[in-house]
């Protein structure tokens, strides 16, 4: 197998034509020079996006695209995602709800940061709408709908038992006279599972009684509670509409099992040079690999600056992350550097690896989540980190 492993992405046609993404100013000269090459696929996302909407039938499926859609790119991830059908996206910032908005016109979008009152303006320019989670907010948001005669919607959120964003039980009934009142100022109510992706929690069927019993008494009200692995804990859990975000880009949503989920992120770093060290050798920043035979090393152009965390280091006596060369797993040397990366490539066959050519760190097989795990973090972390050095090539973009 040949390092380059798929052609269609270092192919310049596949570059994409549209303005906002970073690969479209990129000719196959930008691409010779990257130091490495973070290829997106947008047809992965979007059928990702569809088996969950069937999973999820009768409930709609929306989208959660926050953290430019976890670092896989707003802009096309929203562009591909409407084109496919979804209808309903989830941000954090009203910034990201811009870019959300240029790229889906009729799109209904949800800020998850909610409403400051000083931002009332931008929320109806947007047509966008908070998901309100505090008293105070929402008393803010009403003055600005009564000043303003702002007639879009809010969602309301409601705390469950993790303690983070939404209002408490108690103050939600206490919104039950308004929402029977009509009118639309409350056009979801929604609370966020703290532990979804844990089969054996307790918490899981607690959080899905109290919101079964709050949500029914906001009647006539569209109800949300599942993110991504919520899904998977069963139809009762999926309420009116479920709001994947990580299992899109993906993330396994059921750790403990395979994924069901199709990879989307591929990415590859490129040689700077090849080097052998002598048996008793030490590798990189403190000398804390130490070869253990005659080794030949791949210095590779990503580093920890490039999201490639330093956690994947290869220290003696531990395991480290994995790349793919040549077809083959092999083992990262020494600590990983802000821009760097040596990997022993003693097993690879003379000649299978030159100089410029690429590695894979992420792809045929090495998945977000066995990087992450590589990393002690999580999926999401990986995703969300990945670098703005590497040139971004775009599959199957919507036209
Ligand atoms: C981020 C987020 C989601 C999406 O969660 P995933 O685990 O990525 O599917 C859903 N709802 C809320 C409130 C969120 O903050």
């Amino acid at each position: 197998m040949n390092v380059i492993s798929d052609p269609k992405f270092s192919d310049p046609k596949n570059l994409s034509p549209g303005n906002d993404n970073p690969a479209a100013a990129l000719g196959p000269h930008e691409l010779d020079a990257a130091p490495g090459i973070l290829s997106i696929d947008l047809d992965a996302i979007a059928a990702n996006w569809s088996s969950l909407d069937s999973r999820a039938v009768p409930a709609e499926c929306a989208a959660v695209i926050k953290a430019d859609a976890y670092g896989c790119g707003l802009t096309p991830v929203t562009r591909r995602l409407a084109a496919a059908g979804c209808k309903t996206f989830f941000v954090a910032t009203l910034d990201e709800a811009r870019q959300a908005r240029n790229a889906a016109r009729q799109a209904t979008i949800y800020v998850l940061d909610g409403f400051f009152s000083n931002c009332g303006d931008v929320f109806a320019a947007l047509d966008c709408r908070p998901v309100i989670g505090d008293l105070t907010e929402l008393a803010e948001w009403d003055a600005f709908r009564r000043n303003s005669g702002w007639r879009g919607p809010a969602a309301i959120q409601i705390d469950t038992g993790m303690n983070r964003l939404g209002l408490t039980i108690p103050e939600a009934q206490g919104l039950v006279p308004l929402a029977q009142k009509g009118g639309g100022e409350i056009a979801l109510v929604m609370s966020h599972l703290s532990s979804a992706e844990d089969l054996h929690q307790a918490s899981n069927a607690r959080q899905l009684e109290a919101f079964r019993e709050i949500a029914s008494q906001f009647s006539g009200v569209r109800t949300s509670l599942a993110n991504s692995s919520g899904i998977f804990l069963g139809p009762q859990f999926q309420f009116d509409m479920v709001r994947p975000g990580a299992a899109l880009y993906g993330v396994n949503p059921t750790p403990e099992a395979d994924s069901p989920m199709r990879p989307v992120v591929h990415l590859k770093a490129r040689v700077a040079q090849i080097r052998s060290v002598e048996k008793g050798a030490s590798v990189g920043y403190n000398g804390l690999w130490t070869a253990r035979r005659p080794t030949k090393l791949a210095i590779v152009t990503a580093g920890y600056a490039d999201g490639y965390f330093r956690a994947g280091s290869g220290i003696d006596g531990t395991r480290s992350a994995d790349a793919i060369v040549a077809g083959q797993r092999c083992q990262i040397a020494g600590r990983i550097s802000m821009d760097l990366i040596a990997i022993d490539i003693t097993e690879v066959p003379p000649g299978a690896l030159r100089r410029g050519q690429f590695v894979t760190l992420i792809g045929d097989g090495i998945t977000v989540d066995e990087l992450a795990h590589h990393f002690g973090t999580i999926g999401y972390e990986v995703l969300t980190s990945l670098g703005q050095r590497f040139a971004r090539v775009y599959r199957g973009e919507a036209t």
